[in-house]
């Protein structure tokens, strides 16, 4: 099934070209009290959320898919791991660029001595959000990722264990500023982890060691590429990161990014693409607090 959350905080099933809003089926999420859990309570009981859904989906309303904001699938992410330099070719491209590597230290090139990092909460947002650039004076590039959605807590699993923990995937933009910075530091401004267009269950994609990617800014193909050619697979993603913190429902593993990442500005219309997932438009945009001097004319005496 093809999960989505949409306008405000709704709740909808993905067919084709239209959404069925199941926002009712949520009543079967655990109403939860403070402290709150520090993971994703839908995704948490999945599996009673789609049963329900399944159930109310004959007399839910219907949208147009093309009529709707849709937000992040997964609300609440206790953790954003992500995977660096996961695909030979964009190693290549980001060692011997210096617009890419920043100076950073040539050993922090290879996932296996770089291991994995963390993108800030904060950042996440939907395809209907869009991106606003932070620092229009600095380099920021568009990275299309598979994103793996963990169903279940995963402590320490091996990869042959690892794909029962997979409640689903989606796609991924993994924003980013070039330079000197730590990764958690350039890559975890606000709007810089965009998850979408829905989440698809796991049983709906055969094998996502075999998925085409791509993604085109302003019409024009920049990264193409299958995950076949990741470095470290699904699986073993899952066994790494679990080595060193358990995982959590909801919580989400950017799996790293081809060739073509390329810079983008306000303005720019993004179109990703993941086979068997689907395609989610996002615009990049200025960010309103810089432009707050000619705005305020308008305001003045107030
Ligand atoms: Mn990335």
């Amino acid at each position: 099934m093809r999960l989505c959350r949409f306008d405000d905080n709704r709740l909808g099933i993905v067919d084709g070209s239209i959404v069925r809003d199941v926002t009712a089926a949520l009543d079967v999420v655990p109403t939860q009290g403070y402290p709150y859990p520090m993971h994703d309570v839908l995704v948490e009981h999945l599996d009673r959320v789609l049963n329900r859904a399944r159930a109310v989906m004959p007399n839910a309303r219907t949208l147009a898919l093309d009529a709707i904001r849709l937000l992040s699938p997964v609300a609440n992410p206790g953790k954003i791991v992500a995977a660096p330099v996961n695909y030979e070719k964009h190693r290549i491209e980001a060692t011997t660029d210096p617009g890419l590597h920043g100076n950073n230290p040539g050993s922090a090139f290879n996932i296996h001595s770089a291991g994995l990092f963390l993108k800030s909460t904060s950042s996440l947002v939907g395809p209907g959000e869009g991106v606003v650039i932070r620092r229009p004076d600095r380099r920021t590039d568009h990275e299309v990722e598979l994103v793996i959605v963990i169903g279940r807590k995963a402590d320490r699993v091996s990869r042959a264990d690892a794909m029962a923990h997979v409640a689903g995937y989606a796609i991924g933009l993994d924003i980013s500023i070039r330079g000197s910075e730590d990764r958690s530091f350039r890559k975890s401004p606000d709007t810089y982890s965009v998850l979408g267009p829905w989440l698809v269950t796991a049983d709906e994609i055969p094998d996502p060691g075999s998925l085409d990617l791509q993604i085109a800014v302003n019409g024009e193909v920049r990264q193409q590429s299958n995950t076949r050619l990741m470095i470290l697979g699904v699986a073993e993603l899952i066994e790494m990161a679990s080595s060193m913190y358990t995982l959590h429902p909801g919580d989400l593993i950017f799996t790293g990014t081809p060739e073509g990442v390329s810079p983008i500005h306000p303005g720019d219309s993004i179109v990703a693409t993941i086979a068997h997932i689907g395609t989610m438009a996002v615009a990049v945009r200025a960010d309103r607090s810089i432009d707050a001097p000619a705005m305020s004319t308008s305001s003045a005496g107030a």
